[in-house]
């Protein structure tokens, strides 16, 4: 009897791009619809897809939601089922794809219409609370990736399977570490994008941390910290914070995320010390006022994490000469990103002029990622019958060590290649 199909439509071999189609009893069900960001081009897009009944998205990363406009041209509606923050970060981010793709001369495929529509059939969901899709049981729980982040059991006449999303064990100051009580699963769809790498321990990262920004200040330089938009740069200020290093400087798109978070406190680990933060931190919204912290020896955190753009490149040129201003970059930076050049290089490109940095340049991790170890804890914790491993430079490899390590049974599936599911 066939009861589930699977069908990866991105992220085999690559981070990116995540989207899997489903389909069950007659009901064609999305797991995530994301692009691949591509440093200087237009993002990839996963194929187009018919018919959806309906999406579950895990978070907003655009490698996740990206494609989900593309969905709703024409007179198509499908439901869309995420988390309550999740919505509000996936406008911000979506809107903002528009602005990028404006800027950078290339078309996206969607505007604000399509964004609109798609809003308004979010449907918001919590932890733990089953929903259903026509005959088709789901299950959201916490993936402790960033706020509001979910992975997906998804049953139907007795087989099921769990996406996870992109996850995290640990907690980190942000997030509670991923839901551990689960269903019985047959199927797990994992990520994978740390499968061949363990991430530092998190309290030497964040000492790492307190130690470039003290430094810095003590020597009258500018503090420069680059991080993603969304959660990152508020667990940063949350890091420092705590520290009792104070009078931080918010810059860029991260300010709007920190509105996000401030209207969802209960999605967050621990709303006090969010807020405790927040004293702290400055908001930065004009020239005048980043010419004036400029002046003096300060710490800003702004975007772009990987240094494609932003205001980050307005603190650069200005203190790139100066060696005792510093530059602290918080997460990976992917190939072909300035980011990459700079540790690469030492130089990077604004605006097509090459420019060389001489200030201090440090990489630290702060990903919101399981690492190796995790992974394959999880994976036995799991106890699932199968396993697909996506979202990972490595999902093939990864595939063999799990099925030689742990002894399950891994299906490697090629792009659009469709799995049948038996429980
Ligand atoms: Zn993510
Ligand atoms: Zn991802």
């Amino acid at each position: 009897m066939t009861l589930l199909k699977v069908k990866p439509l991105g992220a085999i071999g690559e981070v990116g791009r995540s989207a899997v189609l489903l389909e069950a009893e007659g009901k064609r069900i999305l797991l995530d619809y994301g692009i691949k960001l591509r440093p200087k081009q237009s993002p990839l897009y996963p194929p187009e897809v018919e018919d959806v009944d309906a999406v579950l998205l895990t978070h907003a990363h655009l490698d996740h939601s990206g494609a989900l406009p593309l969905l709703f041209r024409g007179k198509n509606s499908p439901k869309v089922y995420g988390l309550d923050i999740t919505r509000d970060f996936v406008e911000l981010l979506l809107y903002d794809s528009i602005k990028v793709a404006k800027k950078r001369g290339y078309t996206i495929g969607y505007g604000p219409q399509e964004i609109k529509k798609l809003m308004k059939n979010y449907r918001p969901i919590e932890y733990g609370v089953p929903f259903k899709i026509g005959p088709v049981e789901v299950i959201p729980f916490d993936s402790g990736h960033i706020p509001g982040s979910t992975m997906f059991y998804v049953r139907t006449n007795g087989t099921s399977l769990l996406y996870t999303g992109d996850f995290k064990l640990r907690n980190t100051r942000l997030s509670r570490g991923a839901e551990r009580d689960l269903p019985e699963v047959d199927l797990l769809i994992t990520e994978c994008t740390y499968s061949q790498r363990e991430h530092p321990s998190r309290k030497g990262q964040e000492k790492l941390l307190r130690e470039v920004v003290r430094d810095t200040i003590n020597r009258g330089g500018l503090a420069i910290i680059a991080g993603f938009a969304i959660a990152r740069l508020n667990e940063i200020a949350m890091i420092l914070s705590s520290g009792g290093i104070k009078n931080l400087y918010l810059d860029g798109m991260a300010r709007a995320g920190t509105e996000i978070l401030l209207s969802y406190p209960h999605r967050l680990r621990d709303d006090k010390e969010f807020e405790f933060s927040l004293r702290n931190l400055r908001m930065v919204g004009n020239w005048k006022f980043r010419e004036s912290i400029i002046r003096r020896p300060s710490i800003v955190l702004t975007t772009s994490g990987m240094l494609e753009g932003g205001p980050v490149y307005f603190y650069l040129e200005k203190r790139r000469e100066d060696p005792v201003s510093s530059l602290t970059l918080t997460g990976y930076q992917i190939e072909g990103t300035e980011g990459r050049r700079l540790l690469q290089e030492g130089e990077i490109y604004i605006d097509g002029e090459r420019r060389t940095i001489e200030m201090r340049v440090n990489q630290l991790d702060f990903s919101s990622h399981v690492g190796r170890s995790g992974l394959f804890e999880f994976i036995r914790a799991v106890e699932p019958k199968q396993v697909i491993p996506i979202h990972g430079e490595e999902t093939e490899k990864f595939g063999e060590e799990v099925q030689e390590l742990v002894g399950v049974d891994v299906i490697s599936p090629s792009l659009e290649e469709e799995i049948t599911v038996s429980g």
